[in-house]
């Protein structure tokens, strides 16, 4: 009979549509792997992990060590935001909390139009990175998506979430917002970091842990 390996995710975002796309990128990330997801209602033990690094790569191993250690458990963390040339990458680390502390997607778009007001097209250049983080307690790796694109000046398209509406794909004349998840996968930050990841855990082979956590 063939072995089924069996893969447990806790899925600590609190973000559904983020959720969904890594959900559909692992399964076949990971194919003919069983994939429990959890959430971390299931981990009441583990403590929300803050995010208060300078960059993508600190946050993501700051959860998932901290989740590995809490667990027990190998632990996979992803940390992503947008990163606009022409302002210093901002709004980076902040992306998820650009116009306040509880903002939504929509302000926070609002608020990237409005510091972008006047800014001509050579001036709208920006990418999307991802930061995956994989660690066993203290031993960690990283892995590292990146789409480059630039920001239209009217939001488009109704998919996707944050500030898919406003990101044009390098080569692409709809934004992330309008194409299908398949599409947006394929060309995106989170797509690629899960790549890498994949690669990694073909690498590693099947002895290594399968019991993964995320983020
Ligand atoms: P976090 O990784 O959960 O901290 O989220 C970072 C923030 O970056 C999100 O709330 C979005 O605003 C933005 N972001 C990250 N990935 C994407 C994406 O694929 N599309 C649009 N916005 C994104």
């Amino acid at each position: 009979m063939a072995k089924v390996k069996i893969m447990d995710i806790v899925l600590a975002t609190r973000n559904k549509k983020k959720i969904e796309e890594i959900k559909k990128i692992m399964s076949k990330v990971i194919s003919g792997a069983d994939i429990n997801i959890y959430t971390p209602d299931d981990f009441p033990q583990c403590l929300e992990v803050e995010e208060d690094g300078d960059t993508f790569e600190a946050n993501a191993v700051k959860k998932a060590v901290y989740i590995s250690k809490c667990t027990g458990m190998t632990a996979i963390a992803d940390d992503s935001g947008l990163e606009v040339y022409a302002l210093n990458g901002a709004p980076g680390v902040f992306s998820a909390r650009y116009a306040g502390e509880s903002a939504d997607d929509r302000a926070n778009c609002e608020k990237l139009l409005h510091e972008m007001s006047g800014f001509p097209d050579e001036k709208r250049k920006a990418r999307f990175v991802c930061c995956i983080a994989v660690a066993s307690g203290d031993d960690v790796k990283t892995f590292f998506g990146y789409a480059e694109g630039k920001i239209g000046k009217v939001p488009r398209g109704k998919k996707g979430f944050g500030y898919d509406p406003l990101f044009y794909p390098e080569g692409h004349s709809r934004t992330f917002a309008e194409m299908s998840d398949e599409e947006k996968n394929a060309l995106s930050h989170r797509g690629k970091a899960l790549n890498k990841l994949q690669e990694y855990l073909k690498e590693k082979g099947s002895h290594h842990s399968s019991h993964f956590i995320v983020f």
